[in-house]
């Protein structure tokens, strides 16, 4: 991904990692509202992907990628599942398409269906019915999944016809109930179908809306793989260039020699600020500067959590949604001391294309999985 990164900076790509709040597709140039600025654009590559849907059981988040998984394509060869019982919760396409898939690594496979039919094709309906290694149970929801260690261990299970709860032991479970696509940027601006996938031209990754593309599991509900999205990205990308050169919009951009090429100039730290002595209130969540610190260290009954990263830190950035969560839901038994400051630019970077800085952000994310 870096190198991919660095070879798309050469090339006069300016990165941002911000959240998009808004777009305006309504007049040309559009406009793409982020947290720190407004970007003008006359063509835009839309790639906001699809959030694959949970059910919420009780144990979901402590047994999340300890067993749970929404993906049996990319987590089905974990060792973790070799020569285990396994379970499937849905009855599409995906599925069955799972289900099959997972008899090639587990050594059952329990098909949960709430109904008493699948809504999966004919032909995919025959593959798992005649496959000895599958058992659908039909009229049957989870209720929670259990485990004494870090690692599930089983479910448990309602059959909806009978009321009768059972427990089922199976090392792994994946969900097949569906995908959400995060397309609501978009809603009432381009063509979306009935589940809210962006709609594009038969064979193309052109939306309703010229000079608009959409690229990945934003538009494509049936493969959603890394590769056939990095294909749409890639014709995406090729249509957009080629459409600002039909309009005279192109500015080109010619590669410097390997000699001249300076670091990224790294956008401009956000100054913490004096902070006014008399603005500290203990009784807010979140504090910022010296003096807050000093206070919070001697008077916070609460757990103080430091907030200490470089302002250029991508992955730190990407985090920041994840911590502003975990920092909503406790705001009143934590204190976060946020610290970002210029200084941090003589800090030793490690050798790179556009050197990054140190930060605390593998931390962080041992912190956030928690
Ligand atoms: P679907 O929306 O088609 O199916 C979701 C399934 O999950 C349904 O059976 C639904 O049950 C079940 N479900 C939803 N919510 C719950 C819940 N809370 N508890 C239990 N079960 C639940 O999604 P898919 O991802 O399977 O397919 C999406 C699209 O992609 C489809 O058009 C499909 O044909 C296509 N596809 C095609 C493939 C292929 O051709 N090889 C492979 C994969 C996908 P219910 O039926 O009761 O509503």
């Amino acid at each position: 991904m870096e190198r991919l990164k660095a070879q798309a900076i050469r090339w006069g790509t300016e990165c941002y990692t911000e959240d998009v709040l808004a777009v305006d597709l309504s007049q040309r140039p559009f406009t793409v509202r982020a947290d720190e600025r407004e970007i003008k654009t006359h063509s835009l590559i839309i790639a906001t992907g699809a959030t694959a849907k949970r059910l919420g059981l009780p144990c979901e988040n402590q047994f999340w990628s300890h067993g749970i998984s929404a993906c049996a394509i990319c987590d089905g060869a974990s060792p973790i599942f070799h020569g285990q019982d396994l379970a499937v919760i849905g009855g599409g396409d995906s599925a069955a398409e799972e289900a099959v898939y997972l008899t090639k690594y587990g050594s059952h496979v329990h098909l949960l269906v709430r109904r008493d039919t699948l809504r999966a094709s004919k032909a995919m309906q025959d593959r798992v019915l005649a496959n000895p290694r599958i058992t659908v149970h039909w009229n049957t929801e989870a209720l929670d999944v259990f485990g004494s260690g870090k690692y599930m261990e089983g479910l448990k299970l309602r059959n909806l016809q009978t009321g009768a709860v059972t427990d089922l032991a199976v090392k792994g479970l994946f969900y097949a109930i569906g995908h959400t696509p995060n397309t609501q940027l978009f809603q009432g601006q381009l063509d979306l179908d009935e589940v809210g996938y962006l709609v594009v031209k038969p064979g193309t990754v052109e939306t309703s809306l010229e000079g608009v593309y959409a690229a990945g599991d934003v538009q494509d509900h049936e493969y959603r793989q890394a590769i056939t999205a990095a294909g749409t990205g890639c014709m995406a990308a090729m249509a957009a260039e080629r459409w600002l050169s039909s309009h005279h919009l192109i500015a080109e951009h010619h590669q410097k020699p390997a000699d001249e090429i300076q670091p990224q100039t790294q956008p401009k730290a956000q100054s913490p600020g004096l902070i006014p002595e008399n603005a500290f209130d203990l009784s807010q969540a979140r504090h910022r500067g010296g003096y807050a610190l000093r206070r919070l260290f001697h008077e916070s009954d609460r757990v103080l959590m430091v907030k200490y990263v470089s302002p250029t830190c991508g992955p730190c950035k990407q985090l920041q949604p994840i911590l502003n969560k975990v920092i909503d839901e406790y705001e009143t038994q934590i204190h976060l001391w946020n610290w970002t400051s210029p200084k941090t630019r003589n800090w030793p970077v490690r050798r790179g294309l556009w050197g990054r800085q140190r930060c605390n952000s593998s931390k962080i994310r041992k912190c956030s999985q928690k």
